[in-house]
């Protein structure tokens, strides 16, 4: 019988600028965030997608850990063709650990009897990459990075992933597996709005933690986010517009960077004196090591 990919999809946050944090700098202010189903996930699903119609796989499953709000990204997948859409209903906040999003989307997935897993390398968010990995370690599955194709051959899985130079490397690996995807590696579905709007009146499956028979206070977390640092703020300085000139002239002057931009020389003259001036400026720079006559 030919698997079914288990997808996991992820509600992602876009920011708006400018960026505010909230008051002990732990996260972004959540009025600083526009939400769509994260882009990487989308490259991922159109992969599901294609093994599925060229008969490779048997279906898909979209999988998410999150608050209601997470369904949107379940929809797009239903949307775009996925079979069916499950939802772990957690709080945000619970998510914070890359180490409990893993861990629920494994407890979800072995509990559905899933052996192949799509998702993406890592998350256009919070882009820690840990997600998958924590996924494969609780299942006990081969974990596949940086994937950009992707072969099933019975219960074998063979990928492809870019190195350095145009190079290819092809990696194999049994069932249970965790294949994680470049962002590049496909071109995402365009979703009508009419398929939107159909999608979300189809059934998301909820399962609970008590159904998955997992707490998320004995969720094992080796690693914990401490604090945000906001970008340094960084003043530029710019002389201003000669207040003799005309308004637009003004303008002018500070749309194109300032008053005094950098000075330059032309150096102008028979060749050997420009050689001889140039070879000067360098020698002084110390770009020249011999004085050249
Ligand atoms: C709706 C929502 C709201 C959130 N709000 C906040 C917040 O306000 N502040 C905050 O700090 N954190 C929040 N989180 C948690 C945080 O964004 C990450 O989900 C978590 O820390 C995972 O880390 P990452 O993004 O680095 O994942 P990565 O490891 O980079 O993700 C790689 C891939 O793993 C899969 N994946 C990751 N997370 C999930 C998931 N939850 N469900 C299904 N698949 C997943 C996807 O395929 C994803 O592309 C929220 C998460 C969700 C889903």
């Amino acid at each position: 019988m030919r698997p079914e990919v288990f997808l996991c999809v992820k509600q992602a946050a876009g920011l708006t600028t400018p960026v505010r944090f909230n008051s002990d700098a732990s996260d972004v202010a959540p009025e600083c965030r526009i939400w769509s189903t994260n882009d990487g996930d989308r490259f991922a699903l159109d992969a599901a997608l294609r093994a599925r119609e060229g008969g490779v796989i048997g279906g898909v499953t979209c999988v998410t850990a999150g608050p209601t709000e997470a369904d949107e990204a379940l929809y797009y997948c239903l949307a775009a063709g996925a079979d069916r859409a499950i939802r772990i209903p957690v709080s945000a906040a619970a998510l914070f650990e890359p180490a409990v999003a893993g861990a629920l989307l494994a407890a979800a997935i072995r509990h559905l009897g899933g052996q192949l897993v799509f998702a993406a390398q890592r998350s256009s968010d919070g882009e820690s990459g840990m997600v998958p990995v924590y996924l494969a370690h609780a299942l006990g599955a081969a974990y596949l990075s940086d994937v950009t194709d992707f072969q099933l051959d019975g219960t074998v899985v063979e990928i492809r992933r870019r190195i350095e130079g145009g190079h290819r490397q092809v990696w194999r690996s049994q069932l249970p597996a965790v294949v994680a995807f470049d962002r590049g590696s496909a071109s995402p579905r365009y979703v009508a709005v009419a398929a939107m709007a159909l999608a979300r009146r189809r059934e998301v499956q909820q399962l609970t933690e008590s159904a998955l028979g997992i707490s998320l206070s004995q969720i094992p977390r080796p690693v914990r986010l401490e604090r945000l640092i906001p970008p340094r703020v960084r003043t530029k300085k710019l002389p201003g517009p000669d207040w003799n000139q005309s308004a637009t002239e003004r303008m002018q002057t500070i749309v194109i960077g300032g008053a005094a931009r950098r000075a330059s020389t032309m150096l102008e003259g028979p060749r050997e004196e420009v050689a001889a001036v140039a070879a000067d400026y360098l020698h002084k720079r110390r770009l020249l090591r011999h004085r050249v006559s």
